[in-house]
């Protein structure tokens, strides 16, 4: 391998990396990750840490599972690539569409098309739900509901609907038409309302009260995560998706349940939606697809959606997809992982080890005033808020979480910092003893504040 300066050097000079700034790389540059087994990682100067992140919330059957990189590096021998638009398909990808169908069938999804990631995903499901209501000779719903805090990804549609400033006001003008209602986030909210129940009905409030002002027959789909994960890993209360689906229901309203995360057990069921009890409309999904070994994601329909395209004429024509849409290899992976997903019921240590996590961070919230929030308890998904003052909910800044961050590193566990949040979604595969590495780690982080 080239030596550390070179990568070093040459890192800050020619590559550009996503959510960061170009002229950081050298000031701050990042940690050289080269190698992984099990839930740890190794960076360039040796140090192996359990990886509390698993890769960006999507490694959920650790570093090392054989039956997905044999699968894969089959796949490629017997056809490395193959287009599926109209006119040709592959075995692989058929495989894949049943094996996901079937992954999905308590949440009634019908239909499945392949993408080459999450963004693509939620893109995918947006542009169709306003074909959808042209099928059925409702033209005029186009607009968009999402929530606050929520995050969709990065293509304009995405970026339209996400619920941060962060992913939106550099690239403006976005998608006209998308409105936000607020997140059920009961740390902070515009009700100051900290019971989850009765925020859950604020929300629904705001949510009748926006539909009435933008007339129901503009609104295509409401597009939420049953769980907000890079706003701050949202729980929101039991009774929230349900409100959500009633209200879309009673407005012929779709709801899109935005899965890319919570998907594939991550929750400690094998849906966000089917853990709160929803059947959705359509599904956005990719990650713990393939965990994250061949960038794929997979949108999902239901059998009534599916049903208004299958019987419509010419205008049913789906004008829309990606050149890696059903990749052979991607689907090879696909296969394989929710195969692997199944022997080794990720979903109930997800559930598990997911309590765990959360009470050993409850556990530090006794110790440390700085943590002003602590979210998760529903599988591998955990969120801890800090803030520098915790009467004024002052959020805490950039330069001490980086810190926070660096210490825990060095004690052991990689975590992620989004604003002045830690976000955890370690491997579904994680032992109760790599749990107890991270509790320590960060205990290791937070004593240098
Ligand atoms: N939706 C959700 C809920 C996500 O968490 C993400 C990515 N973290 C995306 C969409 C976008 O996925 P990708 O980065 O694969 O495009």
């Amino acid at each position: 391998m080239r030596d550390d300066n070179f990568l070093k050097e040459n890192n800050a000079r020619h590559l550009w990396h996503p959510m960061a700034h170009p002229g950081d790389q050298q000031k701050n540059p990042p940690r050289i990750i080269t190698k992984a087994e099990g839930v740890r990682i190794t960076d360039i100067d040796e140090h192996s840490v359990v990886d509390a992140v698993g890769g960006l919330w999507c490694v959920n059957l650790g570093y090392s599972n054989d039956v997905v990189k044999e699968a894969i590096s089959k796949q490629l021998y017997d056809l490395p690539y193959y287009s599926a638009f109209a006119g040709t398909t592959n075995p692989t990808a058929i495989e894949a569409s049943l094996a996901v169908r079937e992954y999905f069938a308590d949440d009634g999804m019908g239909r499945v098309f392949f993408t080459s990631g999450g963004s693509d995903s939620v893109e995918t499901c947006l542009r169709l739900a306003r074909q959808y209501h042209r099928l059925r000779g409702e033209p005029t719903r186009t607009k968009f509901l999402s929530l606050k805090k929520g995050y969709h990804g990065t293509h304009f549609g995405g970026a339209s609907v996400n619920g941060n400033n962060r992913f939106r006001t550099k690239y403006e003008p976005l998608l006209p038409g998308c409105f936000h209602l607020p997140s059920p986030y009961t740390y902070r909210n515009p009700f100051n309302e900290r019971d989850g129940a009765a925020l859950a009905q604020a929300i629904a409030c705001a949510m009748e009260d926006e539909i009435a002002f933008q007339g129901a027959n503009t609104i295509a789909a409401l597009i939420m995560e049953p769980i907000q994960g890079a706003g701050g890993v949202i729980v929101p209360d039991e009774t929230f998706m349900p409100l959500m689906r009633d209200i879309c229901d009673r407005h012929g309203i779709l709801l899109i349940s935005d899965e890319v995360i919570t998907g594939f057990g991550r929750t400690g069921h094998g849906s966000g939606a089917r853990h709160w009890g929803v059947k959705p409309d359509m599904m956005s999904t990719a990650k713990g697809i393939t965990s994250g070994y061949f960038p794929v994601g997979a949108a999902m329909f239901s059998e009534a959606v599916a049903d208004v395209f299958e019987s419509s004429g010419e205008e049913g024509g789906i004008y829309h997809g990606y050149t890696y849409s059903a990749h052979p290899v991607g689907s090879a992976a696909v296969v394989a992982t929710l195969a692997e997903t199944k022997r080794l019921n990720t979903q109930a240590n997800a559930a598990e080890r997911g309590t765990q996590l959360y009470e050993g961070v409850l556990g530090l919230a006794e110790k440390y005033d700085f943590i002003g929030d602590v979210r998760g308890g529903h599988g591998l998904m955990t969120g801890i808020e800090l803030v520098s003052d915790s009467a004024a909910k002052t959020p805490m800044d950039g330069a001490t979480m980086t810190r926070i961050q660096d210490a825990t590193y060095e004690a052991g566990a990689m975590v992620r910092i989004g604003m002045h949040n830690i976000l955890m979604s370690p491997p579904l595969t994680i032992t109760a003893d790599e749990v107890d590495v991270i509790i320590n780690a960060l205990d290791a982080g937070f004593s240098v504040v």
